[in-house]
């Protein structure tokens, strides 16, 4: 398996090579040259798998053979060895035709360590064998810097540096970031939105000459790497609910919790290798440019919106240009047009066959900020379950899309204590796993800065340097 760029101009690079290679170095992303068909055999097979073995099952397709399996499998137990729960990423019922899966069982309360916790081993590896500097730069909502964080603190050949937007993350969220007290840890906080701490991180990437000076590499989902740790679940709960259904299961709905693209890229990428998705149901919340794709097939980002679920507060979503590569049959060069019109006119639309093609795959539902808060008391009051308002939404939107009879998963992609600022407006008092609440007795390391890209390029430099 090798990799290219969605804009036709990379490649074919290997496994590693693209891992370090994060954006691609056409301002495209890295997808791979072909997508791997899973053998109905192999499906079977892999029922009874346990989830870090489906890891390196479906790794295997996708790693070029360039890590030695043992190698792999070290790393692999490492990463997954940090979860609350054995399985990793459970599966819980509700009712006939409901299932969550709740993938907050790391060490950060969100979704984002399934994939974060194996590329902080990862890079780590490539450091060792290597020999190489890494330095990682990302960008976050929230819950990407937290997670990135605890997968590489005081880690040996590498630092790194999050960007996030000065009081647009939770408490909980900025508090795990900033109590992490290693040298090889910066956190910028950052005068602006989400949408202008991702642009400055794809605009020092796109500098090929101050990326390898600076040996810049990528966490946030625009890293291939990620998007593949993510399709495991899919297989894994896919699996789970079938077994729970006498192993005769046809097609699932996912319903997932969205903002960059990246996770429900995953579940598309799952669905493309054979694995029996019905429709993929994307979850926003009021910041619903993907929901307006989907519906009108424009892409245009609105007005900035503050919400209750502040980690898919996300106008400008950096995953969807992989998507549109398939959605336009794999042609790099309408990708790099379009992608090049959107960058000038803020404003891209796709033929009426592509959109019945997109609308075919994907249903979504754009959730109010009233709308997150009932569901959250009305799951509570019917199933005794305390939702955070990102699976909130994911929830209201099977309640939206899903038929009658047909069986949905929806992703539970954080811990409600990591967003309590929500969660109170709903009345209700929850309390905090201790982990969460020795947070607030730490003190916080982080540098504030203006939204010019010249001062954190200062910054990353003198960091970078020291
Ligand atoms: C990051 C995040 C999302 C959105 O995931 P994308 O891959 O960016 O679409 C949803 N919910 C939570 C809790 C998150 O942290």
């Amino acid at each position: 398996m090798e990799y290219i760029s969605t804009r036709g101009k990379v490649g074919k690079i290997g496994f590693i090579d693209a891992f370090m290679m994060g954006l691609a170095d056409d301002g495209g992303l890295l997808v791979p040259s072909e997508i791997p068909q899973i053998s109905a055999d192999n499906l079977k097979k892999w029922q009874d798998l346990s989830y870090q073995e489906l890891v390196l099952e479906i790794f295997s397709y996708y790693t070029n053979n360039e890590i030695p399996q043992e190698d792999l499998k070290a790393m692999v137990e490492a990463s997954y060895s940090t979860f609350r729960d054995p399985e990793v990423t459970p599966v819980r019922r509700f009712g006939d035709d409901l299932y969550l899966l709740e993938l907050f069982h790391g060490p950060t309360f969100a979704f984002k360590d399934i994939a974060l916790q194996f590329i902080g081993n990862f890079y780590s590896y490539v450091a060792e064998k290597q020999g190489k500097k890494i330095h990682i730069l990302g960008a976050t909502s929230g819950d990407t810097g937290a997670s990135a964080i605890q997968g590489v603190k005081g880690k040996e050949g590498i630092k790194i540096c999050i960007l996030f937007p000065t009081g647009k993350v939770s408490k909980v969220q900025e508090l795990q970031m900033t109590t992490v007290q290693d040298d090889n840890v910066l956190n910028l906080s950052v005068d602006g939105n989400f949408d202008d701490c991702q642009g400055m991180i794809k605009e020092l990437f796109a500098d090929l000459d101050f990326k390898s000076a600076n040996h810049l590499a990528a966490i946030n989902s625009i890293n291939f790497v990620r998007i593949l740790a993510q399709t495991v679940y899919y297989f894994y709960s896919y699996f789970q609910v079938s077994k729970a259904n006498g192993g005769n299961l046809g097609k699932v709905n996912f319903s997932v919790p969205t903002g960059n693209f990246g996770d429900i890229f995953a579940g598309y990428l799952a669905k493309r290798m054979g694995l029996p998705v019905g429709k993929l149901i994307l979850a926003t919340n009021e910041n619903n440019i993907l929901e307006r794709f989907i519906e009108e097939g424009v892409y245009m980002p609105g007005d900035f919106r503050i919400t209750y679920s502040p980690s898919m507060d996300i106008q400008v979503a950096s995953n969807f240009e992989r998507y549109l590569y398939y959605v336009l049959g794999e042609d790099a060069e309408e990708v790099s047009r379009l992608m090049a019109q959107f960058k000038s006119e803020g404003e891209i639309s796709i033929s009426p066959d592509a959109l019945k093609l997109v609308q075919s795959e994907f249903a979504a539902h754009g959730v109010d900020g009233q709308e997150c808060l009932d569901t959250i008391s009305k799951f509570k009051t019917e199933h005794d379950y305390l939702l955070d308002p990102h699976s909130a939404c994911g929830v209201a939107a099977v309640y939206e899309c899903a038929e009658e009879g047909e069986i949905s998963i929806s992703l539970a992609t954080a811990h409600p204590a990591k967003f309590d600022e929500a969660i109170r407006l709903t009345g209700i008092e929850q309390s905090f796993p201790p982990e969460i609440a020795a947070l607030f007795e730490k003190p916080q390391r982080q540098v504030l800065v203006d939204g010019k890209l010249e001062d954190v390029v200062a910054q990353l430099e003198k960091f970078y340097n020291a």
